[in-house]
């Protein structure tokens, strides 16, 4: 066996309700909880505000595709209020958030200096995550993701943004519209194939985890999109999109996510939609070095791919992927969303800025490789 290192990440409490607990799982003091108006709104927050009482110190400000200037701010809100904790409570937008303002609160440090791989060293205040959307897996991950200067995405990777505690509660879930539904739950079968199949960092635990999370994902989606309180479906969905998260977190995702993240910083579109717009185009550029991988995939997806042959097997799995989408309502084209030919030269060179991701991948994609993937998508 190859060497290799792992992080388990944040211990984990699930059940449906179990959003209540957080007054059990941090210190005494207030607690700024990072959250959207979105989420506000549909009262997902409310048993958990209630049960922190005149504790709580609510920032529902962040924004899709969080700036950086929305997590100073929300350090502010918590500096003022002199919080002991942070609750990051969405999707990946507050969690991301919440991980970034608890290490900026704890640490002190300057956010402009802790952009990169671990380069924030210091300690955080204590941190619970709460997903809301199965998932971005943010929950699980030392990832934050920020928009900096208007439109580039820029990462925080770093052993202290793990929270202290994840809760999974998928009664938070039941209410999610199907095309967030479909769209976060592909983004989750994206990290699962792209940690399998990384180039770099992959290791027997992360791959095990990846293929339980696409087992339970790909079994439990269609039926999560057609009946959205199914709390079964529901729950393996969360259960899927943590168990994901835990394996990038280790074996980290490639050219799905950094051909998807300039569509998310130049045309808003959402992060899992983003993923799934690109991941049968990359899927087949990836097919001279990953074929082996992605046939050992597809008889979870679709176990009457199991006895055919390894090229048969990997090009099943591009369609299964396909036809969950398709059977989900997702778009599939570039030109969906807004995207014309003139933007293509723009998002192939904004695509260049993701080295962290594509150095992950299984083939390289360089400028001509990325225009063409995206001129295929569009
Ligand atoms: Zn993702």
């Amino acid at each position: 066996m190859t060497d290799f290192r792992f992080d388990y990440g944040p211990r984990v409490l699930s059940g449906a309700g179990r959003s209540t607990s957080v007054p059990d799982l941090v210190p005494e003091g207030p607690v700024l909880v990072v959250t959207d108006t979105g989420v506000r709104g549909l009262g997902l927050a409310d048993p958990m505000l209630a049960a922190l009482a005149d504790r709580a110190v609510v920032f529902d400000a962040v924004e899709p595709d969080p700036s950086a200037a929305t997590a100073l701010a929300a350090v502010a809100a918590g500096r003022e209020a002199g919080v002991t904790s942070v609750v990051g409570f969405g999707g990946g937008s507050p969690m991301d958030v919440a991980k970034v303002v608890a290490y900026l609160l704890g640490s002190g440090d300057d956010l402009d200096a802790i952009y990169g791989v671990d380069q924030a060293k210091g300690a955080r205040l204590p941190l619970v995550l709460i997903p809301t959307t199965a998932g971005t897996g943010s929950e699980a991950t030392p990832i934050a993701i920020l928009t900096v200067g208007g439109a580039e995405k820029k990462g925080i990777v770093a052993r202290p943004l793990y929270a202290d505690w994840a809760i999974l509660d998928a009664a938070l879930t039941f209410g999610l519209p199907r095309g967030v539904t479909a769209a976060t739950g592909i983004d989750a079968m994206v990290h699962a194939i792209e940690a399998f199949t990384t180039k770099r960092l992959k290791n027997p635990l992360s791959d095990a985890l990846a293929k339980e999370a696409l087992r339970l994902l790909g079994a439990n989606i269609r039926r999560a999109c057609d009946d959205p309180a199914d709390p079964g479906a529901r729950g393996a969905m969360l259960l899927g999109s943590h168990l994901a998260g835990v394996a990038f977190a280790n074996a980290p995702v490639a050219g799905v996510h950094a051909l998807a993240y300039p569509l998310g910083g130049h045309f808003h579109v959402l992060h899992g939609l983003s993923n799934a717009l690109m991941l049968p185009h990359v899927l087949g550029h990836n097919m001279a070095a990953a074929l082996p991988l992605y046939a050992d995939l597809a008889p979870i997806l679709d176990s009457s791919l199991a006895s055919l042959g390894r090229q048969a097997q990997a090009q099943g799995l591009v369609e299964a992927l396909a036809a969950i989408a398709a059977d989900c309502g997702v778009p599939s084209r570039l030109r969906d969303v807004g995207v014309k030919a003139a933007d293509l030269d723009m998002l192939a060179s904004e695509a260049m800025k993701q080295q962290r991701l594509l150095i992950n991948n299984p083939c390289e994609i360089g400028l001509a490789d990325a225009r063409r993937l995206y001129a295929a998508a569009l």
